[in-house]
């Protein structure tokens, strides 16, 4: 419980608009949608600005109160939500978006900001914002960065890391750090800004960044192929790199199981039938609509020849474009339904994609029959996702198919998280991918920027290093 005269302070100092309790805390704040559900907060901090958000953290400080940040709680690791006795630091409130600088290519934004709104507001401004996923319309920049969110363009332009130039955040104790600098080229001293990307809001709470923007294409294309094997992706994939073609911006695979689920349940006719063993999603834009579009054809041609794909698909315009990724994103609504449910997202090579989702498909489907599991992701970027239903009410299943998850993503060789990040789900299996010299200095780095332990205590590192 946090002490009523600290909660006073923090009342006196944020007004009303900015401090939330008792019945006007919503239960929203208490859960993510990573399904995990925590305490109801005694109090919901909304700070107007990064001076407000740092006398916040001052007092927490202080009093050695625990706090949690939140941006839109779309996280699937259940960083975000608070445990008993934490406070919420919400920067729903930090929303502004600023001009775009044609010339250093930027765009500076408040951590609260959505994604979707930075990126419609820089496309009106003739730029694009590459970072994509399917939570846009609710998950923030600063979610964005603090989880180094990957997505649907990765293999064109990178994760958060690589588009953020400089960023502000708060420490533990209320000192501000970092500072938005518009410079491509800093190589003052270490690159502090990496510790807060990535560290899910247990090192410091983003509160503005500098975000690094890209010419927005001219052509944008898309085709739903379908494919016999795996390996055709991959050898679609070197295909299409050999040759140079340049212009993917994504490439997304589907397993047939994943694609009959959405499809099925939604209320469009799919553009391909159901039925088969894989479905490629893949995308592309550039800046000669005519010889893009051209060039797709053809090699898409030269796949269908060569037996790489069976069938394929192209959108004719953004209305179809749009309707084969609400297949691809068709996960949010199996997440919503399917309940319990366990999501996974598993990187490794990609020659090993397959073999890696067979082996644990094979043996979650014996081991619960009723229920229903799927594959499908990112893997232009070697990124897999798993979502597993056990079957109605068996909400204790989670612990054995973490088992088998993880224990086989150890034997591949694979990393535990390629792009959701750690929080609570995942942190006592962390060891699978990173080793206890490596978690040492992780927990180094956590005490030495947080000495008291309060900015989102018990995620990311594994209590044995804690
Ligand atoms: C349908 C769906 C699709 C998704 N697709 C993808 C995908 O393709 N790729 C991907 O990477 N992720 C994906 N995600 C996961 C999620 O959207 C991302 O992790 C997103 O970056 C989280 O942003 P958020 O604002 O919702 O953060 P939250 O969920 O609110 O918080 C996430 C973590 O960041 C911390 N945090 C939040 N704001 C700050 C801040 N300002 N400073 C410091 N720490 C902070 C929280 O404490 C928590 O640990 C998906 C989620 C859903 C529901």
């Amino acid at each position: 419980m946090a002490e009523g005269r600290l909660l006073d302070e923090l009342a006196r100092l944020l007004g009303a608009t900015g401090f939330l309790c008792g019945d006007q805390v919503d239960p929203r704040y208490a859960s993510d949608w990573s399904g995990c559900r925590g305490e109801l907060p005694q109090a919901v901090l909304r700070p107007a600005d990064t001076e407000q958000l740092a006398a916040v953290l001052a007092l927490c400080y202080a009093a050695r109160q625990p706090i949690v940040a939140q941006g839109g709680r779309t996280g699937l690791v259940g960083g975000a939500v608070p445990a008993t006795g934490e406070l919420v630091i919400s920067l729903e409130r930090m929303r502004s978006i600023g001009a775009v600088d044609p010339q250093a290519r930027t765009v500076t934004v408040e951590a609260g900001a959505t994604l979707q709104a930075v990126q419609e507001q820089v496309e009106r401004e003739g730029f694009l914002l590459p970072l994509d996923l399917g939570a846009r319309g609710s998950c923030t920049i600063g979610g964005n960065i603090a989880t180094n969110a990957g997505g649907n363009r990765v293999l064109r332009y990178g994760m958060m890391r690589d588009l953020v130039l400089s960023l502000e955040a708060v420490l533990a104790d209320g000192t501000v750090v970092g500072g938005l600098r518009t410079m491509r080229k800093d190589n003052a001293g270490y690159d502090l800004k990496q510790l807060f990307i990535g560290s899910e809001g247990t090192l410091g709470i983003v509160t503005r960044a500098v975000l690094k923007l890209q010419p927005l294409p001219s052509s944008h294309d898309a085709a739903l192929c379908t494919l016999d094997d795996f390996s055709s992706a991959l050898e679609l994939l070197s295909l299409w790199n050999r040759c140079g073609a340049g212009g993917l911006s994504a490439f997304e695979v589907m397993w047939g199981g994943y694609y009959e689920a959405v499809v099925t349940t939604g209320e469009c006719s799919p553009p391909l039938p159901p039925g088969k063993a894989y479905y490629l999603l893949l995308e592309t834009q550039g800046f000669n609509p005519p010889a893009d579009r051209e060039r797709l054809e053809t090699l898409l041609g030269e796949a269908l020849a060569a037996d790489l794909i069976a069938d394929a698909v192209i959108a004719a315009n953004n209305r179809e474009i749009g309707a084969f990724w609400a297949i691809r994103e068709g996960i949010s609504e199996l997440l919503a339904r399917l309940k319990p449910g366990f999501a996974y997202d598993i990187s490794l090579p990609p020659d090993a994609i397959d073999a890696y989702a067979h082996t644990v498909l094979t043996q979650v489907r014996d081991r619960w029959p009723a229920g229903q599991s799927f594959a499908f992701g990112h893997i232009g970027d070697g990124n897999l996702h798993l979502f597993v239903h056990p079957g109605p009410g068996d909400v204790a299943a989670g612990p054995r198919i973490d088992a088998i998850v993880y224990e086989e993503a150890a034997r591949f060789g694979a990393s535990i998280s390629g792009e959701h990040g750690i929080g609570v789900l995942k942190r006592d299996h962390l060891s699978c991918s990173r080793s206890s010299g490596e978690i040492e200095i992780m927990a180094l780095l956590k005490s030495t920027l947080d000495p008291r332990g309060i900015l989102a205590p018990g995620r990311v590192i594994p209590a044995s290093h804690a």
